[in-house]
């Protein structure tokens, strides 16, 4: 086992520094990742995609490569333009809301990343659920304009019952992620009165055949999002997008882009808009490995949170 700790380009969902365990297998390397805010329970279904990945392997492919949307953190027009521009991608996901007087500088940035895209591309936003109905309403006309139009806004607020209600006042997609994945039971969620599209991510949900179930039980068109992973993790995740039965969007697996470095040679980083699908993880480098090696109480914390969370998972239930 190893536990790697990568400083990210920008601050990412709050963290400047991600981390995990890597650990091996005879299927392969699987990487558990939860985040520092998730208890042992929901990190259990973490170490499950992790296990799926080292012991078990994926099911096989019904794709060879997925479209990748790049990812646009909270920074300015100028640098969201060049971000866009140099990444080779048709889509582009926009982080917006990220502080309560963020509307002027999130249309000025959905405005240059129209200008990178030019008039093909899509652009999709994503608010993690922070908007009340009123708010989102007015805000997601604000943006499709500004944006020159939008493929879909996902999470706008937190309950489906919100989703629904926007979803009636927009002439925008809604797609629903937290909805999903932070649910008690993902495989029961009804989601498909309130929104279009749902965001899979097999990491936080158990692996990829548990992600494949949840995204057969939403009914929905399916969009496969990055956990914020290393490329060993993301591996799991282009295998789910491999799998899927139907995949009508790019998916937001291009994150590595956010990292300043990685644990593997071959870094599964998106070319031309593009990634393959691979059939096992990358192997993890050692002069990588020992280039982002995590400090030594962090090594013992991310031990004992191992420890601790397989106790949660070989629970019988
Ligand atoms: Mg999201």
């Amino acid at each position: 086992m190893h536990v790697y700790s990568i400083p990210l380009r920008t601050r990412f969902r709050g963290i400047t520094v991600r981390e995990g365990l890597l650990l091996a297998g005879p299927a392969g390397w699987g990487e558990f990742c939860p985040f520092e805010d998730y208890d042992d329970e929901v990190s259990a279904r973490w170490l499950a995609t992790a296990v799926e990945a080292a012991e078990v392997g994926w099911p096989e492919p019904v794709r060879e490569r997925i479209p990748i949307n790049c990812t646009v953190p909270v920074i300015p027009a100028e640098r969201a333009y060049e971000l866009v521009a140099a990444s080779g991608c048709g889509t582009a996901k926009v982080k917006v809301a990220d502080h309560p007087d963020s509307l002027p500088e999130d249309l000025e940035r959905l405005a240059a990343v129209r200008d990178a895209l030019g008039p093909d591309g899509k652009i999709r936003v994503d608010a993690n659920a922070v908007w009340d109905v009123d708010t989102a309403v007015r805000w997601i006309r604000a943006m499709a304009t500004a944006a020159g139009g939008l493929e879909y806004v996902e999470q706008p607020c937190r309950s489906i019952e919100e989703l629904a209600l926007v979803r009636r006042r927009v002439d925008v997609r809604i797609a629903a992620d937290e909805s999903i994945r932070r649910a008690a039971d993902p495989l029961r969620v009804e989601v498909r009165a309130a929104a279009d599209v749902a965001v899979i991510k097999c990491t936080p949900l158990g692996g990829v055949r548990q992600a494949l179930r949840v995204a057969e039980a939403t009914g929905l068109p399916c969009v496969v999002s990055s956990a914020l992973e290393s490329s060993v993790g993301l591996a799991a995740q282009l295998a789910l997008a491999g799998a899927l039965p139907e995949l009508d969007f790019a998916c937001g697996l291009g994150t590595l882009s956010l990292f300043t470095g990685d644990v593997t040679r071959e870094s599964l980083r998106p070319v031309d808009g593009f990634l393959p699908v691979p059939r096992v993880a990358p192997r993890p480098d050692p002069d990588l490995l020992a280039t982002y090696a995590a400090a030594p109480d962090r090594v013992q914390h991310w031990t004992r949170r191992y420890e601790r969370v397989r106790a949660v998972l070989n629970r019988p239930r």
